[in-house]
């Protein structure tokens, strides 16, 4: 496990001494103590990235592309321990967290190679003696700031790619999850990749945000956690007029039409909305099911959340670890509190479940009836494993209430009809559709939202734009 910073291929400790304890959610146990570096510290780091920008972004794309994947080759060999550490200070079961340490590894794959493919173009010039050329260069400096909820998967989906193209890195994780982004660092470290072109900060998240965004010598900003962060990190990137990619908050609705296949559909929900323990971007945040299928669907769904074993997440067989910490669970219990009051029938659990030995954070997977659009839960991210559910009548409504937010990540549907198929396909007002598909996301499609979740897009070939910049050459007297 490491537990120090990596600053210019150096294992750092805050010049103070100052530390901030990482704990696991699921028993409140200590289990490291990280540096709590300072706003000058992050400047050091952002230095050693700006030096090494030169020397890395010369390199062949071939060159980059073999170190990112010994990276990758590192991460499989090392993955059982790293699922193990990602659970233990994220709380995920350990299935998951090996699930997204296959995820996460693919994206180095991805970029290793689509780093070979960043082409340029040659423009038909309107006069004879002039060529017109277009680069793509790398945009430099990057940082990156990353939310707790797939703590491996969410920085490589970015580094991958930034290194690839030609940039350098300084990475600031989550407060909560910070043990897996340092054990990358030091596989970064075994796999070659030159001092300074990644960096790794840990610490109070104002300061080292401030220290990157205030330094010129940034050029983009790649986030992903919620949208009051995002919103307020680019107002402060207004200063340098940084690039930016924004992957924030969601509210999804998942839809399920009565000529759908109900168990396809209640198998789908049960990934999107259980994952995590309902802490993904992506999850589903709001179930629409029509009047014809409600029933069946509810009750088969009914009968699956209740087969749900919740506890340690390094426990063999179990389904729904802790929540993060106790904001988390605190905004949870807020939520089904409201639909409550708003007349919500919480058809299961609806509390916290208490087991002996482990901390007080693990909440009930939760199903809802009778949820109305005034309800918070129908609003803001709920973050955590309640199935809010609502009954539709027809397409054109159930259309208009899932657009009916102010977010735009992910949306789904349930039907086996083609034509209507394609047509709520392109009615819906997201970036992610799963249309008979509860986990759409992978490594080759672009991942990324509209509206306030978002702009910018991670993976596939789309994500080399993000940290590329297009260099016209327009190139005169060339003989005729
Ligand atoms: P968050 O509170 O916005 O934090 C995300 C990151 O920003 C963390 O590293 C956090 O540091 C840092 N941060 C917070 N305040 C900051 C500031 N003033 N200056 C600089 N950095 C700051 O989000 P989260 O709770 O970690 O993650 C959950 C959110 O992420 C949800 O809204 C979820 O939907 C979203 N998410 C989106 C995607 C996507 O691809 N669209 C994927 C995953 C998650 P600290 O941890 O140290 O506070």
């Amino acid at each position: 496990m490491q537990s120090q910073c990596l600053i210019d291929g150096q294992w750092v400790a805050a010049s103070d001494g100052r530390t901030f304890a990482v704990t696991n959610p699921a028993t409140d146990e200590v289990i490291a103590e990280v540096p709590s570096l300072s706003a000058s510290e992050a400047t050091i780091a952002v230095e050693a990235a700006h030096d090494a920008w030169p020397a890395w972004r010369s390199r062949t794309a071939a060159d980059r592309g073999a170190l990112i994947s010994k990276l990758a080759h590192l991460m499989r060999r090392d993955a059982e321990q790293l699922a193990q550490l990602m659970t233990l200070e994220q709380g995920k079961p350990l299935a998951e967290a090996r699930g997204e340490m296959a995820y996460g590894t693919a994206f180095l794959d991805w970029a290793a190679e689509e780093g070979k493919r960043l082409y340029g173009e040659i423009i038909p010039a309107s006069v004879t003696n002039k060529r017109l050329l277009v680069l793509r260069q790398s945009v430099g400096v990057c940082a990156i700031i990353t939310p707790w909820n797939f703590p491996s998967a969410m920085i490589t989906r970015k580094l991958g790619p930034a290194l690839a193209a030609g940039c350098t890195v300084v990475i600031k994780p989550a407060e909560d999850t910070p043990l897996s982004a340092l054990a990358i660092g030091e596989l970064c470290m075994e796999a070659g990749i030159p001092h300074g072109v990644v960096n790794i900060i840990t610490g109070e998240p104002n300061a080292l945000g401030e220290a990157m965004l205030n330094d010129s010598r940034v050029r983009k900003l790649s986030f992903t956690g919620s949208t009051e962060v995002g919103k307020l990190l680019m107002a402060k990137a207004s200063k340098n007029l940084l690039r930016l990619s924004m992957e924030l908050g969601g509210h999804a609705p998942f839809i399920v039409f009565d000529d759908a296949d109900v168990d396809h559909a209640v198998a789908s929900a049960m990934a999107c909305k259980f994952r995590n323990s309902g802490q993904t971007c992506v999850c589903a945040n709001r179930f629409y099911i029509q009047d014809g299928i409600y029933d069946r669907f509810v009750s088969k769904f009914t009968t699956l959340i209740e087969q749900l074993k919740i506890g340690d997440g390094r426990t063999e067989g179990v389904h729904v670890g802790p929540l993060i910490n106790n904001d988390a669970i605190a905004k949870v219990e807020a939520h089904v509190d409201n639909a409550r009051s708003h007349g919500g029938t919480v058809r299961l659990g609806g509390e916290r479940t208490m087991l002996k030995g482990l901390a007080d954070r693990f909440y009930a997977p939760t199903l809802i009836e009778k949820c109305t659009a005034d309800m918070q839960i129908a609003r803001e991210e709920t973050f955590g494993p309640v199935a809010p559910i609502f009954r539709f009548k027809d397409e054109t409504q159930v259309i208009e209430h899932a657009n009916d937010t102010e977010y735009g990540l992910a949306a789904y549907f349930f039907t086996q009809n083609a034509s209507r198929l394609m047509r709520v396909a392109e009615a819906l007002d997201y970036g992610i559709i799963g249309a008979n598909d509860g986990v759409p996301s992978t490594t080759q499609a672009p991942f990324g939202g509209v509206k306030h979740s978002g702009f910018g897009r991670e993976g596939g070939k789309y994500v080399m734009a993000e940290y590329t910049e297009l260099k016209y050459v327009s190139w005169g007297m060339v003989p005729v």
